[in-house]
């Protein structure tokens, strides 16, 4: 499979889009189609588990690699999730299904896609017989940084950098961070948000001075940061994955529609949602369910993008993003594939922090998805009530989707024109991951300690406390150092010393 440039005339094989991490200007990497599922090939799927349905469906678009290294490497990385499923579906009380992506060895969705990156970039440099030693860069949020940090510790021939917002993860994902092992990785602070990382990120990416200075040390820049579209088709694998285990349960039939409501931030998830709407998974609606921060169901709504609005810190930090990187890559595809259009776009954007859509491109939105914001008070009530009536604890980014996937039922019911479909929630992390907040929640106390919070969780839900969470307690702190936005490329200079 090719991959071209959301931004113009650039194709690449797959494991060239994978050691690129971003197109050049800035651009996106997309796949040049998208292979077909049909029906008798999901039906051929249902006896497999999830490591060999994912290898089936990524062999579509990685087919420059050996089938058998892929398929082992999945099942290698698969292997590490707690209970033996990486992608459990549980049916709650009030008849929606939780897709639970939190048992792996971070306890977040990232688990999925992260875990597998390490197999697909040393590989793909044998495939593309690059004899440099890799520079991988994270630049997001706190859960993509840990998984990479977990992922790639001790990997060889690759060096990791994290750079996670200082104030934008909660006190045990930081624990995590800097406890790291592995004398490969570098973990920083940056004094700033989701959104300085990512633009510094990009920027390094984009432009060439940054690129040359590293190549002059002897790497290649590439990144695990959802930009990287394996990242992407790896989580493509678990909606079809959920949507094999509701017809094996017998929910739904083959054919039926599926809705998935995903807590989005950089809207990665959710964009491989709509990648495996497009390949022919039968999904009904996608629902976007965001923090205040987000400006995206705004942009639902009007096709405007703006996003110049404040950010404040929320429960839900992993969300805190207003500038959502994957967006480029759905308005290329609702443009046609118009990649000059785009391209204007994105300059829009930079300059003026806004572009607006066309009116069948956002017609082409609304066929797809629906978005919705919630608010803090929205989230613990949510989360408090849904614990009351059916026993369910859920941490603060599956909070907001949950209160998202019910305003929407309710608009549904009130408006029987519309059509309704078993509703998926994407549940992208463990409780345990944001303590503080989901004891908040769950009981209005307040406690300093994170691990206070995470007794009492148990105490409260009796849900096991994940190994990788508890381990974290004892564990030395590594990394402390903390810069300013302006300072990260210096930063990520010296770690390469
Ligand atoms: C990363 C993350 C999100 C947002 O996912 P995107 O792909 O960036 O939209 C939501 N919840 C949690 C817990 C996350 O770690």
């Amino acid at each position: 499979m090719h991959f071209v440039s959301t931004r113009g005339e650039e194709k690449v094989n797959a494991p060239q889009a994978v050691l690129r991490g971003c197109a050049s200007g800035g651009g996106l990497f997309v796949p040049e189609t998208f292979p077909p599922v049909s029906e008798g090939e999901l039906a051929d799927m249902l006896p497999l588990d999830y490591a060999e349905r994912a290898a089936y469906l990524l062999g579509k678009y990685f087919d420059e690699y050996d089938m058998e290294g892929l398929a082992s490497a999945l099942r290698n990385a698969y292997s590490k999730f707690e209970g033996g499923d990486a992608a459990p579906l549980v049916r709650m009380d009030n008849g929606m299904y939780m897709l639970e992506l939190f048992h792996g060895p971070t306890c977040a969705f990232k688990d999925l896609s992260v875990g597998v990156l390490p197999y697909l970039i040393s590989e793909g440099k044998k495939l593309c017989g690059v004899r440099e030693e890799l520079l991988l860069v994270s630049a997001t949020g706190g859960d993509t940084a840990k998984a990479t940090l977990e992922n790639f510790a001790g990997a060889e021939g690759i060096r990791a950098i994290v750079f996670y917002p200082e104030d934008g993860v909660s006190k045990m994902q930081k624990l995590q961070l800097c406890t790291q092992d592995g004398e490969n990785v570098e973990v920083i602070a940056v004094r700033g948000s989701f959104d300085d990382c990512q633009s510094a990120l990009k920027k390094m990416f984009r432009l060439e001075k940054y690129r040359t200075a590293i190549a002059e040390k002897g790497y290649l820049l590439t990144t695990s940061d959802s930009v990287n579209i394996a990242r992407i088709l790896l989580e493509t694998c678990y909606y079809f994955s959920a949507y094999l285990d509701l017809v094996s349960a017998e929910q739904i039939g083959m054919g039926d529609k599926v809705d998935f409501c995903v807590p989005t931030g950089n809207f990665g998830n959710i964009l491989a949602g709509y990648y495996a709407k497009r390949m022919g998974l039968p999904i009904g609606t996608l629902l976007c369910a965001t923090n205040r921060n987000s400006p995206l169901s705004d942009f639902f709504r009007t096709g405007c993008m703006d996003t110049k609005r404040p950010l404040c810190r929320t429960m839900s930090p992993s969300m805190d993003v207003v500038s959502a990187s994957n967006v480029e890559r759905l308005i290329f595809e609702v443009s046609g594939r118009d990649a000059q259009l785009t391209k204007e776009r994105m300059k829009e954007l930079s300059s003026t922090g806004r572009y607006t859509l066309r009116a069948e491109e956002i017609a082409e939105l609304r066929r797809n998805f629906y978005a919705d914001a919630t608010s803090e008070d929205d989230t613990v009530e949510c989360i408090y009530e849904f614990f009351e009536d059916y026993g369910y604890p859920m941490d603060t980014h599956t909070g907001v989707a949950m209160n998202v996937a019910q305003k929407y039922l309710e608009k549904l019911e009130s408006d029987t024109m519309s059509e309704s479909h078993p509703m998926v929630i994407v549940s992208t992390a463990s409780p345990y991951k944001f303590p503080q907040d989901v004891l908040y929640a769950l009981t209005g106390n307040d406690v300093k300690d994170s691990f206070k919070g995470v007794k009492r969780i148990h105490l409260l839900t009796a849900m096991k406390v994940p190994e990788a969470l508890k381990a974290v307690r004892y564990k030395p702190i590594r990394f402390k150092t903390a810069v300013s936005p302006e300072k990260m490329f210096d930063a990520l200079l010296k770690f390469l010393d």
